[in-house]
């Protein structure tokens, strides 16, 4: 029998796991079946249990459902224990193995496939919410200059910048406080684009030969990186590159195999205008 892998979340109709990871396991010669799977609100453990008695080896796993993962497994790695969220797991007998790979995935395209070193740079990133908490640790550990946690609820950014100073220079706020203030390379963590809504950043925040990324992806030119474009960003990107590095990193993790992704990336991107 092939091994089994798959997607849960809720609503799981629009994801794009299943083409990824059938993409990756052609290109690497894995034998594996890979589906998604509605899971039901407030029964997390028994999908997953479910899917695991049926022969199934991991799991990526998508919103509502990244801290009831959290809770269902039985080890997890640091950087899952610092998000305080999981986005993947492992079945290995009685072992449920945790991992976060948002915030790698995220580094991994930044650093590589954007050509974007964070080294000595200023980073700002909006929201402090699960995808920015994932990314703080990887952020810090490319040594930027500065990195800095804007988020509307104020208290939340402080918190998390308190929580990871031990890592790094970080430093939460309310967006109030950006005014004056420029940065080389701007995240938008918030959820605001899903709405179509602008995060209150000033248009100030932004360097002309800088980076404006929106983590969401599939939905061209958002609010943010249209203000973005508007003072004269020219390096735009969304979130396809996060999301394909990141089902990477699962992959390897599962199979013990690396799979090349710009051919994936390529085959996702849509077009930002
Ligand atoms: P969460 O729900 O955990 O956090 C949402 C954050 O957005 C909070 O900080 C919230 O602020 C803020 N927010 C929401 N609406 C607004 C608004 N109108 N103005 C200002 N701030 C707002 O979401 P996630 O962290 O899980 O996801 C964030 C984004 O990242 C989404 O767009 C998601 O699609 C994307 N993402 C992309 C991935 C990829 O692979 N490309 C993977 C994971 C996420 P407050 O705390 O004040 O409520």
């Amino acid at each position: 029998m092939h091994d089994q892998y798959a997607v849960i979340g809720n609503p799981i109709g629009h994801t794009k796991s299943p083409l990824i990871h059938g993409m990756f396991a052609e290109a690497t010669g894995q034998d594996i079946v890979y589906t998604a799977i509605e899971g039901r609100p407030g029964q997390f453990a028994e999908d997953a249990a479910a899917f695991r008695a049926a022969g199934g080896r991991g799991m990526n796993v998508t919103a509502p459902f990244k801290l009831d993962a959290f809770a269902f497994a039985t080890e997890r790695s640091p950087r899952a224990s610092l998000a305080g969220a999981v986005n993947a797991l492992k079945f290995d007998g009685e072992r449920v193995l945790a991992e976060n790979f948002d915030g790698v995935g995220l580094t991994r395209d930044v650093v590589e496939n954007q050509g974007c070193a964070m080294r000595g740079k200023r980073v700002l990133i909006l929201g402090a919410g699960g995808a920015t908490r994932g990314a703080l640790l990887p952020f810090l550990e490319q040594q930027p200059s500065e990195l800095v946690i804007a988020n509307r609820t104020v208290d939340k950014a402080v918190a998390l910048a308190t929580e990871l100073r031990s890592h790094g220079p970080v430093r939460g706020c309310g967006y109030h406080d950006l005014d004056g203030q420029r940065f080389d390379l701007v995240f938008n963590a918030t959820s605001a684009s899903l709405r179509g809504e602008l995060p209150p950043v000033p248009a100030t925040v932004f360097t002309a030969d800088g980076l404006a990324y929106e983590l969401a992806y599939g939905k061209g030119l958002t609010p943010f990186l249209r203000m973005a474009q508007q003072t004269g960003v020219k390096r735009l990107a969304d979130g396809v590159g996060m999301l394909v590095e990141q089902a990477a990193e699962a992959f390897d993790w599962w199979r013990g195999v690396r799979p090349e992704t710009s051919a994936v990336i390529a085959k996702l991107t849509v077009p930002l205008r």
